[in-house]
């Protein structure tokens, strides 16, 4: 007998991106923003004083659901603090599932979302994609108590409207959460549905758009009776106080916010119709990475060919990702290291 409750004890655990360790390599594997964090964090976060560690932090991050609230337009009280977005997925799949409430998803999808149903002993309702990663009907009538949408999806970079999951969430009786993680490279996010629908929770997070992955800071956008529900479920102290003040400073800075995204998302037009020139298949991406699929059906072999050239970039060994490479968008430096080293591997 291991030591481990059994759905544990069986399972493998969330596989997080390689983190290299030397400073010289190009790092486009796991979609951080290539730009440094907000200056007006960064001074916040230099000035962080004795007592702010002394104390415990405020437990619902009240300075950051003020921020928050202002830019999505939504009271303070539709905001929850979390410590990273992965803790609020972890939060609501202990809020809303057991071994009687499923959660269901559609597939491919950010892969911490079955480790977190063998964690909790609930079922995984699976449902494809189509090719074209349509939202698939399905979904309205699992009867799961949880459905994730992550829009724009991972790893594929592919965006369902808001007038389709709006539809979803009307159809569902339980709970619809969209993680919007990637949200911020996107032309539309879905923060109007939550005035509309009592039962849908926006994820949040500051690692991608917000260049703060090294922070852990998340945060839920729902209606106070799903907020007040949520709260009781998260750790009493989930968000640390330096990490509520070097939040609330960066997403209060808009404006620098606007000018990264927007320069994330040249360099991504740029990478994708470079990565097409050379033979790659590249479908559009809302995202902050672009999933280009090989035309001889490898990707392994770039993937290794990459590595020895210090260049990192995402490979799934999964049916349906594994002739295809996911690339973050990195500099306009780090993006032309990648495409040259591509084009030379292609040469070879
Ligand atoms: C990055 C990411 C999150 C949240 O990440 P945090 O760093 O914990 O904020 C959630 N969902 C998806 C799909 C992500 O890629």
């Amino acid at each position: 007998m291991g030591y481990f409750r059994e759905n544990v004890e069986k399972i493998k655990g969330y596989q997080p991106g390689f983190q290299p360790k030397q400073a010289d390599v190009v790092k486009l594997n796991t979609n951080e923003n290539p730009y440094p964090p907000s200056p007006l964090a960064m001074d916040v976060l230099k000035n962080i004083s004795p007592p702010q560690l002394r104390r415990y932090p405020d437990p619902l991050g009240t300075a950051f659901r003020e921020a928050a609230g202002k830019v999505n337009a939504v009271p303070s009280d539709w905001i929850l603090c979390c410590n990273g977005g992965d803790d609020l997925l972890s939060i609501a799949f202990r809020a809303f599932c057991d071994e009687k409430r499923p959660v269901a998803y559609p597939v491919p999808t950010y892969s911490l979302y079955p480790v977190l149903a063998d964690l909790q002993n609930c079922k995984a309702i699976e449902i494809p994609f189509d090719k074209e990663f349509n939202l698939p009907s399905k979904l309205a009538s699992t009867g799961a108590a949880l459905t994730i949408v992550c829009n724009p999806n991972a790893p594929t970079g592919s965006f369902i409207s808001v007038n389709e999951l709006g539809s979803l969430a009307d159809e569902l009786d339980t709970v619809l959460l969209i993680d919007e993680a990637y949200v911020d490279f996107a032309e539309q996010n879905c923060t109007s549905l939550v005035k509309n629908f009592d039962n849908v929770i926006i994820l949040r997070s500051l690692s991608k758009g917000y260049s703060l992955a090294g922070l852990r800071f998340g945060y839920a956008i729902a209606q106070p009776p799903l907020i007040e529900g949520l709260i009781k479920v998260k750790d009493s102290y989930n968000v640390d106080a330096v990490a509520i003040a070097v939040a609330s400073a960066a997403i209060s800075d808009q404006q620098y916010f606007r000018q990264n995204v927007e320069k994330v998302k040249a360099e991504r037009s740029k990478v994708a119709e470079q990565l097409r020139q050379i033979g790659f298949e590249v479908p559009p991406s809302s995202s902050n990475f672009v999933l280009a699929k090989s035309r001889n059906g490898k990707a392994a072999d770039i993937y290794d060919k990459l590595v020895q050239r210090n260049i990192f970039v995402r490979y799934f060994n999964l049916p349906g990702l594994d002739d295809k490479l996911r690339i973050t968008i990195g500099t306009a430096e780090q993006n032309d290291k990648l495409l040259n080293a591509l084009k030379e591997i292609l040469s070879e």
